[in-house]
Protein backbone atom coordinates (compact mmCIF):
# COMPACT_ATOMS: atom_id res chain seq x y z
CA UNK A 1 0.00 0.00 0.00
CA UNK A 2 1.26 3.33 -0.85
CA UNK A 3 0.99 5.86 2.20
CA UNK A 4 1.73 9.43 3.54
CA UNK A 5 1.62 10.98 -0.47
CA UNK A 6 0.18 14.52 -0.21
CA UNK A 7 -2.48 15.92 -2.71
CA UNK A 8 -3.47 19.66 -3.14
CA UNK A 9 -7.21 19.57 -4.82
CA UNK A 10 -7.83 22.88 -6.05
CA UNK A 11 -11.45 22.37 -7.83
CA UNK A 12 -11.76 26.00 -9.40
CA UNK A 13 -14.72 27.49 -11.25
CA UNK A 14 -17.54 26.35 -13.14
CA UNK A 15 -17.79 22.68 -13.32
CA UNK A 16 -14.32 22.76 -11.71
CA UNK A 17 -15.97 21.44 -8.42
CA UNK A 18 -18.91 19.25 -9.87
CA UNK A 19 -16.19 17.10 -11.64
CA UNK A 20 -13.89 16.96 -8.79
CA UNK A 21 -15.97 15.84 -6.60
CA UNK A 22 -16.66 12.80 -8.34
CA UNK A 23 -12.43 12.08 -8.41
CA UNK A 24 -12.74 12.33 -4.87
CA UNK A 25 -14.85 9.59 -5.08
CA UNK A 26 -12.00 7.73 -6.63
CA UNK A 27 -9.60 8.67 -4.07
CA UNK A 28 -12.23 7.54 -1.67
CA UNK A 29 -12.41 3.99 -3.06
CA UNK A 30 -8.48 3.48 -3.50
CA UNK A 31 -8.37 4.57 0.61
CA UNK A 32 -11.22 1.85 1.63
CA UNK A 33 -10.14 -0.70 -0.48
CA UNK A 34 -6.53 -0.29 1.32
CA UNK A 35 -4.68 0.78 -2.28
CA UNK A 36 -3.31 3.90 -0.40
CA UNK A 37 -3.72 6.78 1.87
CA UNK A 38 -3.59 9.77 0.84
CA UNK A 39 -3.10 13.40 3.22
CA UNK A 40 -6.13 15.90 0.94
CA UNK A 41 -5.89 19.32 1.39
CA UNK A 42 -8.43 21.42 -0.51
CA UNK A 43 -8.09 24.86 -1.23
CA UNK A 44 -10.21 27.96 -3.63
CA UNK A 45 -8.46 28.95 -6.79
CA UNK A 46 -9.68 31.06 -9.75
CA UNK A 47 -12.63 32.99 -9.75
CA UNK A 48 -13.47 31.36 -6.59
CA UNK A 49 -10.39 33.21 -5.08
CA UNK A 50 -10.76 36.22 -6.28
CA UNK A 51 -14.73 36.02 -4.66
CA UNK A 52 -13.39 35.41 -1.23
CA UNK A 53 -9.60 36.81 -1.20
CA UNK A 54 -9.52 39.56 -4.32
CA UNK A 55 -6.58 37.28 -6.09
CA UNK A 56 -7.07 34.23 -7.92
CA UNK A 57 -4.25 32.41 -5.60
CA UNK A 58 -3.02 33.11 -1.97
CA UNK A 59 0.36 32.89 -1.16
CA UNK A 60 -0.87 30.24 1.41
CA UNK A 61 -2.39 27.98 -1.45
CA UNK A 62 1.10 28.74 -3.85
CA UNK A 63 3.38 27.03 -0.37
CA UNK A 64 0.90 24.69 -0.08
CA UNK A 65 1.51 23.64 -3.84
CA UNK A 66 5.37 23.81 -3.40
CA UNK A 67 4.57 21.26 -0.62
CA UNK A 68 2.72 18.64 -1.88
CA UNK A 69 3.59 15.63 -3.70
CA UNK A 70 0.94 16.20 -6.40
CA UNK A 71 -1.95 19.08 -7.50
CA UNK A 72 -5.26 18.24 -8.80
CA UNK A 73 -6.66 20.85 -10.70
CA UNK A 74 -10.21 21.65 -12.26
CA UNK A 75 -11.06 24.46 -14.41
CA UNK A 76 -10.90 28.54 -13.71
CA UNK A 77 -12.56 31.13 -15.17
CA UNK A 78 -15.93 32.43 -16.09
CA UNK A 79 -17.61 34.91 -17.66
CA UNK A 80 -18.07 37.33 -14.24
CA UNK A 81 -14.34 37.46 -14.62
CA UNK A 82 -13.45 38.63 -17.69
CA UNK A 83 -13.78 42.38 -17.12
CA UNK A 84 -10.79 41.88 -14.41
CA UNK A 85 -7.25 43.04 -15.54
CA UNK A 86 -4.94 39.92 -16.82
CA UNK A 87 -2.73 39.80 -13.58
CA UNK A 88 -6.11 39.24 -11.35
CA UNK A 89 -8.03 37.08 -13.64
CA UNK A 90 -8.58 33.48 -12.83
CA UNK A 91 -6.37 32.27 -15.72
CA UNK A 92 -3.26 34.19 -13.67
CA UNK A 93 -3.40 31.42 -11.36
CA UNK A 94 -2.84 28.40 -13.69
CA UNK A 95 -0.17 30.25 -14.96
CA UNK A 96 1.72 31.15 -11.41
CA UNK A 97 1.03 27.55 -10.43
CA UNK A 98 2.84 26.15 -13.68
CA UNK A 99 5.54 28.93 -13.44
CA UNK A 100 6.39 28.38 -9.54
CA UNK A 101 6.27 24.95 -9.82
CA UNK A 102 8.95 24.74 -12.45
CA UNK A 103 6.41 22.49 -14.78
CA UNK A 104 7.88 22.16 -17.99
CA UNK A 105 6.75 19.02 -19.68
CA UNK A 106 3.28 18.85 -20.68
CA UNK A 107 1.76 15.44 -21.58
CA UNK A 108 -1.49 15.18 -23.53
CA UNK A 109 -2.51 11.90 -23.99
CA UNK A 110 -4.82 11.33 -27.27
CA UNK A 111 -6.45 7.57 -26.64
CA UNK A 112 -9.47 6.92 -28.25
CA UNK A 113 -11.86 4.51 -26.83
CA UNK A 114 -13.25 1.76 -28.61
CA UNK A 115 -17.08 2.60 -27.68
CA UNK A 116 -16.55 6.41 -28.61
CA UNK A 117 -14.53 5.30 -32.17
CA UNK A 118 -17.47 6.71 -34.05
CA UNK A 119 -17.72 9.81 -32.42
CA UNK A 120 -13.57 11.22 -34.21
CA UNK A 121 -13.71 13.46 -36.53
CA UNK A 122 -11.71 10.61 -38.83
CA UNK A 123 -13.25 7.62 -40.15
CA UNK A 124 -12.96 5.05 -37.88
CA UNK A 125 -10.58 2.67 -39.30
CA UNK A 126 -8.22 5.73 -39.41
CA UNK A 127 -8.32 6.08 -34.85
CA UNK A 128 -9.62 3.06 -33.73
CA UNK A 129 -7.06 1.53 -31.20
CA UNK A 130 -5.64 5.41 -31.58
CA UNK A 131 -3.28 5.77 -28.45
CA UNK A 132 -0.41 8.81 -28.97
CA UNK A 133 1.14 10.72 -26.37
CA UNK A 134 2.33 14.65 -26.88
CA UNK A 135 4.88 15.86 -24.95
CA UNK A 136 4.94 19.41 -25.16
CA UNK A 137 7.40 22.03 -23.60
CA UNK A 138 5.32 24.56 -21.82
CA UNK A 139 7.26 27.50 -20.03
CA UNK A 140 10.16 28.29 -22.84
CA UNK A 141 10.09 29.22 -26.24
CA UNK A 142 7.97 32.10 -28.24
CA UNK A 143 5.42 32.36 -25.54
CA UNK A 144 8.18 33.51 -23.13
CA UNK A 145 10.63 34.44 -25.03
CA UNK A 146 12.36 38.09 -25.28
CA UNK A 147 12.46 40.56 -27.02
CA UNK A 148 8.36 40.75 -26.93
CA UNK A 149 5.98 43.55 -27.45
CA UNK A 150 4.44 46.48 -29.26
CA UNK A 151 6.46 49.37 -30.09
CA UNK A 152 5.54 52.34 -32.39
CA UNK A 153 7.73 53.12 -35.33
CA UNK A 154 9.02 56.45 -36.08
CA UNK A 155 6.56 56.62 -38.87
CA UNK A 156 3.76 55.79 -36.62
CA UNK A 157 2.77 52.30 -37.64
CA UNK A 158 3.20 49.03 -34.78
CA UNK A 159 5.58 46.43 -35.04
CA UNK A 160 4.93 43.33 -32.63
CA UNK A 161 7.54 41.08 -31.37
CA UNK A 162 7.75 37.51 -29.86
CA UNK A 163 10.95 35.62 -29.93
CA UNK A 164 11.38 31.58 -29.78
CA UNK A 165 14.23 31.35 -27.77
CA UNK A 166 15.46 27.45 -26.69
CA UNK A 167 19.00 26.54 -24.47
CA UNK A 168 20.18 22.99 -24.92
CA UNK A 169 18.98 22.06 -21.01
CA UNK A 170 15.36 23.21 -21.67
CA UNK A 171 15.62 20.83 -25.01
CA UNK A 172 17.51 18.03 -22.93
CA UNK A 173 15.22 18.11 -19.97
CA UNK A 174 11.62 17.44 -21.72
CA UNK A 175 13.40 15.29 -24.03
CA UNK A 176 14.67 12.84 -21.36
CA UNK A 177 11.02 12.93 -20.44
CA UNK A 178 9.31 11.91 -23.71
CA UNK A 179 12.21 9.27 -23.90
CA UNK A 180 11.79 7.96 -20.53
CA UNK A 181 7.24 7.67 -21.34
CA UNK A 182 8.61 5.69 -25.01
CA UNK A 183 10.55 3.07 -23.27
CA UNK A 184 7.37 2.54 -21.55
CA UNK A 185 5.31 2.35 -24.42
CA UNK A 186 6.02 1.67 -27.72
CA UNK A 187 10.21 2.74 -27.49
CA UNK A 188 9.33 5.45 -30.71
CA UNK A 189 9.81 9.56 -30.21
CA UNK A 190 8.95 11.69 -33.17
CA UNK A 191 10.26 14.99 -32.75
CA UNK A 192 8.86 18.08 -34.32
CA UNK A 193 9.85 21.57 -35.13
CA UNK A 194 10.65 23.77 -38.19
CA UNK A 195 14.71 23.13 -38.53
CA UNK A 196 13.97 24.00 -42.29
CA UNK A 197 13.33 27.72 -41.55
CA UNK A 198 14.14 28.58 -37.58
CA UNK A 199 17.77 27.89 -36.11
CA UNK A 200 16.27 27.51 -32.67
CA UNK A 201 14.18 24.82 -34.55
CA UNK A 202 17.78 23.17 -35.96
CA UNK A 203 19.13 23.37 -32.58
CA UNK A 204 16.47 21.43 -31.42
CA UNK A 205 17.20 18.63 -33.60
CA UNK A 206 20.11 18.54 -33.23
CA UNK A 207 20.06 18.32 -29.25
CA UNK A 208 17.42 15.70 -29.23
CA UNK A 209 19.24 13.43 -31.78
CA UNK A 210 22.46 13.61 -29.29
CA UNK A 211 20.75 12.77 -26.58
CA UNK A 212 19.11 10.10 -28.24
CA UNK A 213 22.75 8.74 -29.76
CA UNK A 214 24.39 9.48 -25.80
CA UNK A 215 21.40 8.10 -23.65
CA UNK A 216 18.39 6.52 -25.18
CA UNK A 217 20.03 4.30 -28.16
CA UNK A 218 17.56 1.85 -28.11
CA UNK A 219 14.59 4.34 -28.58
CA UNK A 220 13.72 4.75 -32.35
CA UNK A 221 13.98 8.96 -32.80
CA UNK A 222 12.35 10.22 -35.96
CA UNK A 223 12.48 14.16 -36.28
CA UNK A 224 9.35 15.98 -38.57
CA UNK A 225 8.99 19.56 -39.29
CA UNK A 226 5.25 21.17 -37.61
CA UNK A 227 3.52 21.42 -40.87
CA UNK A 228 4.29 17.97 -41.78
CA UNK A 229 2.97 16.46 -38.53
CA UNK A 230 -0.02 18.19 -38.60
CA UNK A 231 -0.65 16.44 -42.21
CA UNK A 232 0.06 13.52 -40.82
CA UNK A 233 -1.74 13.40 -37.36
CA UNK A 234 -5.32 14.00 -39.72
CA UNK A 235 -3.57 11.68 -42.46
CA UNK A 236 -2.48 8.72 -40.54
CA UNK A 237 -2.35 9.48 -36.89
CA UNK A 238 -1.42 5.60 -35.51
CA UNK A 239 1.81 5.83 -36.95
CA UNK A 240 2.83 7.86 -33.83
CA UNK A 241 3.69 6.57 -30.29
CA UNK A 242 5.40 9.77 -28.39
CA UNK A 243 5.23 13.21 -29.99
CA UNK A 244 7.62 15.57 -28.45
CA UNK A 245 7.85 19.19 -29.28
CA UNK A 246 8.47 22.96 -28.40
CA UNK A 247 5.41 25.20 -26.56
CA UNK A 248 3.91 26.91 -30.00
CA UNK A 249 3.39 23.86 -32.06
CA UNK A 250 2.48 21.68 -28.96
CA UNK A 251 -0.17 23.88 -28.43
CA UNK A 252 -1.32 23.53 -31.90
CA UNK A 253 -0.94 20.03 -32.38
CA UNK A 254 -1.99 18.37 -28.88
CA UNK A 255 -5.26 20.44 -29.99
CA UNK A 256 -5.61 19.09 -32.87
CA UNK A 257 -4.70 15.05 -31.70
CA UNK A 258 -7.37 15.75 -28.95
CA UNK A 259 -10.28 16.52 -31.64
CA UNK A 260 -9.20 12.67 -32.90
CA UNK A 261 -10.48 11.70 -30.16
CA UNK A 262 -13.91 12.83 -29.94
CA UNK A 263 -14.76 14.66 -26.63
CA UNK A 264 -13.11 17.57 -24.81
CA UNK A 265 -14.77 15.89 -21.37
CA UNK A 266 -12.57 12.37 -21.63
CA UNK A 267 -9.10 14.62 -21.85
CA UNK A 268 -6.69 14.97 -19.40
CA UNK A 269 -3.22 15.73 -18.87
CA UNK A 270 -0.16 16.04 -16.73
CA UNK A 271 2.75 18.62 -16.43
CA UNK A 272 6.03 17.46 -14.93
CA UNK A 273 9.24 19.10 -13.65
CA UNK A 274 12.23 17.91 -13.01
CA UNK A 275 12.97 15.02 -10.75
CA UNK A 276 15.29 16.45 -7.63
CA UNK A 277 18.47 14.64 -6.00
CA UNK A 278 15.72 12.94 -3.63
CA UNK A 279 13.49 11.46 -6.46
CA UNK A 280 10.96 14.05 -6.34
CA UNK A 281 9.14 16.29 -8.80
CA UNK A 282 6.39 18.78 -8.68
CA UNK A 283 3.47 17.79 -10.96
CA UNK A 284 0.05 18.89 -11.84
CA UNK A 285 -2.63 17.45 -13.22
CA UNK A 286 -5.99 18.92 -14.65
CA UNK A 287 -8.39 18.01 -17.99
CA UNK A 288 -7.60 19.88 -20.59
CA UNK A 289 -11.41 21.82 -21.04
CA UNK A 290 -12.66 24.75 -19.30
CA UNK A 291 -14.91 25.30 -16.56
CA UNK A 292 -17.85 25.08 -18.78
CA UNK A 293 -19.84 28.17 -17.68
CA UNK A 294 -22.82 27.22 -20.28
CA UNK A 295 -22.99 23.88 -18.61
CA UNK A 296 -22.32 24.68 -14.95
CA UNK A 297 -24.12 23.95 -11.83
CA UNK A 298 -26.71 21.69 -14.31
CA UNK A 299 -25.37 18.61 -13.57
CA UNK A 300 -24.40 17.67 -17.01
CA UNK A 301 -20.48 17.85 -17.26
CA UNK A 302 -18.44 14.29 -17.85
CA UNK A 303 -16.38 13.21 -14.82
CA UNK A 304 -14.03 11.29 -16.77
CA UNK A 305 -11.01 13.73 -17.67
CA UNK A 306 -10.94 15.02 -14.25
CA UNK A 307 -10.79 11.31 -12.99
CA UNK A 308 -8.53 10.11 -16.06
CA UNK A 309 -5.99 13.44 -14.70
CA UNK A 310 -6.22 11.54 -11.59
CA UNK A 311 -5.31 8.20 -13.08
CA UNK A 312 -2.24 9.83 -14.74
CA UNK A 313 -1.29 11.29 -10.99
CA UNK A 314 -1.38 7.59 -9.43
CA UNK A 315 0.85 6.74 -12.42
CA UNK A 316 3.45 9.62 -12.81
CA UNK A 317 3.68 10.72 -8.90
CA UNK A 318 3.13 7.76 -7.38
CA UNK A 319 4.39 4.76 -9.18
CA UNK A 320 0.75 3.43 -8.78
CA UNK A 321 0.78 1.64 -12.55
CA UNK A 322 -1.76 -1.01 -11.81
CA UNK A 323 -4.57 1.59 -10.37
CA UNK A 324 -4.36 4.28 -12.70
CA UNK A 325 -4.59 1.06 -15.25
CA UNK A 326 -7.52 0.01 -13.45
CA UNK A 327 -9.38 3.48 -13.34
CA UNK A 328 -8.59 3.75 -17.01
CA UNK A 329 -10.32 0.25 -17.91
CA UNK A 330 -13.33 1.09 -16.03
CA UNK A 331 -13.82 4.06 -17.92
CA UNK A 332 -13.72 1.90 -21.11
CA UNK A 333 -15.95 -0.57 -19.16
CA UNK A 334 -18.66 2.25 -18.64
CA UNK A 335 -18.24 3.65 -22.34
CA UNK A 336 -18.44 -0.13 -23.47
CA UNK A 337 -21.81 -0.39 -21.52
CA UNK A 338 -23.41 2.75 -23.13
CA UNK A 339 -22.67 5.15 -20.35
CA UNK A 340 -22.51 8.32 -21.78
CA UNK A 341 -22.96 12.33 -20.68
CA UNK A 342 -24.68 14.48 -22.83
CA UNK A 343 -20.98 15.93 -24.12
CA UNK A 344 -20.65 12.35 -25.75
CA UNK A 345 -23.03 11.11 -29.39
CA UNK A 346 -25.48 8.79 -27.33
CA UNK A 347 -27.63 7.45 -30.57
CA UNK A 348 -30.77 7.14 -28.08
CA UNK A 349 -28.89 6.17 -25.36
CA UNK A 350 -29.97 7.23 -21.68
CA UNK A 351 -27.89 10.77 -20.90
CA UNK A 352 -26.07 10.05 -17.46
CA UNK A 353 -25.44 13.32 -15.08
CA UNK A 354 -22.13 14.01 -13.77
CA UNK A 355 -22.95 12.54 -10.26
CA UNK A 356 -24.46 8.93 -12.32
CA UNK A 357 -21.29 8.66 -14.58
CA UNK A 358 -19.55 8.75 -11.64
CA UNK A 359 -21.85 5.99 -9.70
CA UNK A 360 -20.91 3.86 -12.69
CA UNK A 361 -17.20 4.23 -13.07
CA UNK A 362 -17.59 2.89 -9.07
CA UNK A 363 -19.80 0.46 -9.63
CA UNK A 364 -16.89 -1.38 -12.18
CA UNK A 365 -13.87 -0.50 -10.19
CA UNK A 366 -16.14 -2.08 -7.32
CA UNK A 367 -15.80 -5.38 -10.18
CA UNK A 368 -12.19 -5.20 -10.20
CA UNK A 369 -11.69 -4.60 -6.36
P1 LIG B 1 -14.57 24.94 -22.09
O1 LIG B 1 -13.60 23.82 -22.21
O2 LIG B 1 -14.90 25.38 -20.72
O3 LIG B 1 -15.92 24.56 -22.86
C1 LIG B 1 -15.99 24.32 -24.26
C2 LIG B 1 -17.27 23.51 -24.57
O4 LIG B 1 -17.08 22.15 -24.15
C3 LIG B 1 -18.50 24.01 -23.83
O5 LIG B 1 -19.62 23.87 -24.66
C4 LIG B 1 -18.62 23.11 -22.63
O6 LIG B 1 -19.93 22.94 -22.16
C5 LIG B 1 -18.05 21.79 -23.17
N1 LIG B 1 -17.36 21.03 -22.10
C6 LIG B 1 -16.16 21.31 -21.57
N2 LIG B 1 -15.85 20.42 -20.63
C7 LIG B 1 -16.89 19.57 -20.55
C8 LIG B 1 -17.17 18.43 -19.73
N3 LIG B 1 -16.31 17.98 -18.80
N4 LIG B 1 -18.35 17.80 -19.92
C9 LIG B 1 -19.22 18.22 -20.85
N5 LIG B 1 -19.01 19.27 -21.66
C10 LIG B 1 -17.85 19.94 -21.50
O7 LIG B 1 -13.95 26.16 -22.93
P2 LIG B 1 -14.48 27.66 -23.09
O8 LIG B 1 -15.98 27.66 -23.17
O9 LIG B 1 -13.67 28.22 -24.19
O10 LIG B 1 -14.02 28.41 -21.75
C11 LIG B 1 -14.88 28.60 -20.62
C12 LIG B 1 -14.05 29.19 -19.48
O11 LIG B 1 -13.04 28.26 -19.10
C13 LIG B 1 -13.31 30.48 -19.86
O12 LIG B 1 -13.35 31.35 -18.76
C14 LIG B 1 -11.89 30.02 -20.15
O13 LIG B 1 -10.94 31.02 -19.91
C15 LIG B 1 -11.76 28.90 -19.13
N6 LIG B 1 -10.76 27.87 -19.47
C16 LIG B 1 -10.04 27.39 -18.42
C17 LIG B 1 -9.13 26.38 -18.65
C18 LIG B 1 -8.39 25.84 -17.46
O14 LIG B 1 -8.79 26.08 -16.34
N7 LIG B 1 -7.34 25.08 -17.67
C19 LIG B 1 -8.95 25.83 -19.92
C20 LIG B 1 -9.75 26.34 -20.97
C21 LIG B 1 -10.66 27.36 -20.73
Amino acid sequence: MIANKTILMLPGDGIGPEVMAQAKRVLGWLQDTKRASFTITEDLVGGAAVDVHGVPITEATMEKALSVDAVLFGAVGGPQYDKLSFDIRPEAALLRLRKDLGVFANLRPAKVFDALVDSSSLKPELVRGLDIMIVRECIGGVYFGEPRGIETLPDGTKRGVNTEVYTTMEIERVGRVAFELARKRNNIVCSVEKANVMESGLLWRQTMQALRDAEYPDVTLSHMYADNCAMQLAKNPKQFDVIVTGNLFGDILSDLAAMLTGSLGMLPSATLGAVDASGRRHAFYEPIHGSAPDIAGKGLANPLAQILSLALLLRYSFDMEEDAAAIEAAVERVLATGGRTADIPAEGRERLSTAQMGDALLAELAKSA
